[in-house]
């Protein structure tokens, strides 16, 4: 019988070899891939992980979303699967391991079982969820999120891309529709590899990021009204600058994170500037907060510092201003058990790790609201994430693939 020891790994070859295989797959112009949901690449992405799982004696599940199963039978017909899974989908210019390490992860754990003649009681089962990115259809975890109740089906087939095609038009010209009712599947546990997108673990020289809670977000979209008037010819005390305000809002919201201190982030990262010219000052400009951090009390705090200061800014400089939330998540906190299986299993191994809080949104965040769920990270290359640069090391994604295969297999119960 297979014991959880600390010699029990996966193939770090044949990982890799599978990550390089499937990032033929829509390349990008720089390294990188351009797989987004739903196009032609992402098909021909879906189908070269189909055949792995069904040559590695899995049975492949798919829903009405387009989410992917693959599953490897357990002993006990009544026992729930313990799942593993992320995305096959890349940003435009993204990277080769965001989402991919944590399918193609999952097969790899499937691949050693099968090597090692391991029998578990719970099933074992390898997802691919549609939609992780939300480029292509805003917002991301489309597809997790209608499977944990989230949104509504219907409403997710609406969503359309730039050139106004939908959703569900996509999912069905692809051929990538199931027949299996979306959320319908009931999980003992889920567990998401992931990169980490981001510089903590590789600056602490840690090879495994034991998450134990996501952001929760506010995205306040802003809009600024004042006058437009010539730079040249208006006096200073007859402007109403609707820049102004927006760079005071802006400043305020870094000081409110400042001030929310540790793990609480706030920014500006989009603005519109009407007319935008040269010589004119703004008459209006629209640009949204983005605020994140683990703490509800926190994110709900920062809000309601930032409006109340807003407000005061506008009306020191006779602006119009509205507010709108634009976007929202509450914080998460991980399984306890879940991340208990996760930090022994690095434990186990040998393998430096810390706790550490995903600063990203994921597929994980919402099946959590639906069962047990865990993340694993494993670091990337200067943090860089969402780029044809993104980099990690062999041994980063073997690392983050033996603690999936130990945490899995603590989880689903080897019998045999
Ligand atoms: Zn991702």
């Amino acid at each position: 019988m297979t014991t959880l020891g600390q010699n029990l790994k996966i193939d770090g070859d044949r990982l890799w070899d599978s990550l390089m295989e499937m990032a033929k797959i829509g390349p990008g112009i720089a390294g990188g891939n351009n797989r987004q949901t739903l196009t032609d690449e992402d098909a021909e992405g879906r189908a070269l992980f189909q055949s792995w799982c069904e040559a590695a004696g899995m049975t492949m599940g798919l829903d009405t979303m387009g989410n992917m199963f693959a599953t490897r039978a357990g002993e006990d017909p009544d026992a729930l699967p313990v799942y593993m899974g992320s995305h096959l989908d890349t940003q435009p210019t993204g990277g080769k391991y965001d989402g991919v390490l944590g399918v193609l992860g999952g097969l790899e754990v499937i691949r050693t079982m099968n090597d090692l003649g391991v029998k578990t009681k719970h099933p074992i089962v390898v997802t691919n969820w549609t939609n992780e990115e939300g480029t292509r259809f805003a917002p991301a975890m489309l597809a997790s999120g209608v499977f944990a109740g989230k949104h509504t089906q219907d409403w997710a087939y609406g969503r359309e891309d730039a050139e106004g095609k939908s959703f569900g038009a996509e999912l069905k010209r692809v051929g990538w529709v199931g027949d299996e009712a979306v959320g319908a599947r009931k999980m003992h546990a889920m567990f998401e590899l992931h990169i980490e997108q981001g510089p903590i673990l590789e600056a602490e020289k840690k090879d495994i990021g034991v998450v134990t809670h996501g952001q929760g977000l506010w995205w306040l979209q802003c809009t600024v009204t004042g006058k437009d008037a010539h730079t040249g010819s208006t006096p200073m005390n007859m402007r109403v600058n609707a820049g102004l305000g927006m760079a005071r809002m802006t400043e305020a919201a870094h000081e409110i994170a400042m001030a929310h201190q540790p793990h609480a982030v706030g920014a500006v990262g989009h603005c519109d500037v009407y007319p935008n010219s040269r010589n004119v000052i703004p008459g209006k400009v629209v640009f949204t907060v983005d605020f994140r951090t683990p703490d509800l009390e926190k994110l709900t705090s920062m809000r309601s510092q930032f409006e109340a200061k807003a407000a005061e800014i506008a009306e020191e400089l006779g602006l119009g201003l509205e507010i709108e939330p634009v976007g929202h998540f509450d914080p998460v906190t991980f399984d306890p058990g879940c991340v208990s299986a996760v930090r022994n299993a690095a434990e186990r191994l040998g393998y430096s790790h810390m706790d550490i809080i995903s600063g990203a949104g994921h597929d994980a965040c919402w099946i959590n609201d639906v069962a047990p769920t865990a993340m694993i990270m494993c670091p990337c290359v200067d943090g860089l994430s969402h780029n044809e640069a993104e980099d990690i090391s062999q041994e980063w994604a073997a690392a983050g693939t033996d603690v999936m295969l130990h945490a899995v297999l603590e989880t689903a119960e080897i019998v045999a």
